[in-house]
């Protein structure tokens, strides 16, 4: 079957591919989105979206993202389920290959395929989420006001989340598999000096129980003693780290030791010319749904440059003036 040829494809539908739809359709670039397992990214996961800037009274996170993908449509951005198994970026057009059978042409691609909250794989776990189990505290850290939940982690981002936390909770426990923590001392510090956080060391968790359809209680192992034991609990919130989605790259884009995405300047250009990168699977920083549309923006606006004929490295330069 030939391939099928497009300006523009966008692979990845979370704010950043969606916002990157919304500029490059209005721009009459007629771009192709692909939208994988998880349409619309990370926030259909989550509640009520209550920082996303023009919603005073807060927004559902599905709702946000089908609002955000009907405008895109309604600019003439095409849509189409399906999982990028590979990419070929050695030489323009780029190949895309969609459910291994899919094929497309694309002379620019704009990468905004995210970044996954790592889940420990545990029973219970993932029918939880948005039950009592989290993977973002400032997503869902307002709902769990005056409640006693947990914290899985040792590195710098479970002390973050419990420390955020701690502003809404009435206690957050530390729950880690070592008696050690990974995190940086001032983080690991800052957590320390906080009454609110409680420590339960050494233990590795086993599984999530619910009791009337939300998180009651999780079971631990004692790594010490070898004995089970249940916590009781209101909420856990899950903080292993994440991973970006750039698998299916293949290691042709140049990415940090963990595989972000790396980005010249302040613009989304990668490595290689014509393909940008925008959103969580390039930002191991931020990581807020207002700066993954911001980055998709930005990416929309330089594929427009690049479609234009302007090099990368001209218009890297000259933004840096
Ligand atoms: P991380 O440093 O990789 O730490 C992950 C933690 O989760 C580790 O303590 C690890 O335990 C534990 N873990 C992993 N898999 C587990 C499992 N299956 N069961 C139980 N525990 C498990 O990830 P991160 O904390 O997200 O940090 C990622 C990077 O972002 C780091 O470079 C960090 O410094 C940075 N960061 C910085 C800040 C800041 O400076 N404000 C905030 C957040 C993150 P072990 O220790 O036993 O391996």
């Amino acid at each position: 079957m030939a391939s099928k040829h497009l300006r523009l494809m966008i692979l990845g539908t979370g704010p950043a591919g969606l916002t990157a739809a919304i500029y490059a359709a209005r721009a009459n670039l007629e771009p192709l989105v692909i939208e994988g397992n998880e349409p619309g990214g990370q926030l259909t996961l989550t509640t009520e979206v209550e920082n996303f800037p023009g919603f005073e009274d807060g927004i559902m996170g599905p709702e946000l993202m089908n609002n955000m993908r009907a405008q895109a449509e309604k600019f003439g951005a095409e849509f189409e389920t399906g999982w990028v198994t590979s990419v070929d970026l050695s030489k323009r057009p780029f190949h895309v290959t969609v459910n291994e059978e899919d094929e497309y042409e694309a002379d620019s691609l704009i990468i905004s395929t995210g970044a996954s909250a790592r889940l420990l794989g545990i029973e219970g776990e993932s029918e939880l989420i948005g039950k009592g189990v989290s993977t973002c505290a400032t997503c869902d850290g307002f709902f769990f006001r005056n409640k006693r939940i947990l914290v899985i982690g040792g590195g710098d981002s479970a002390m973050e989340e419990a420390t955020f936390l701690t502003k809404f909770a009435s206690e957050v426990t530390i729950v880690h598999r070592r008696d050690e923590l990974r995190a940086s001392k001032f983080m690991q510090e800052r957590a320390k000096e906080n009454p609110k956080i409680k420590w339960l060391l050494n233990v590795t968790p086993l599984e999530v129980h619910e009791k009337d359809n939300k998180v009651h209680s999780l079971e631990v192992l004692d790594n010490e003693t070898g004995e089970k034991r249940i916590i009781e609990t209101e909420g856990i919130f899950v903080a292993i780290g994440h991973s970006p989605n750039t698998e299916f790259l293949g290691g042709q884009l140049k990415t940090d030791k963990v595989g972000y995405i790396v980005t010249e300047g302040v613009t989304t250009a990668t490595s290689v010319e014509g393909v940008f990168a925008c959103g969580d699977v390039m930002d191991s920083r931020y990581r807020q749904a207002v700066t993954a549309a911001g980055s998709g923006c930005k990416a929309a606006l330089d594929v427009e440059k690049f479609l234009e004929g302007s090099s990368t490295h001209d218009w890297s330069v000259s933004s840096a003036n």
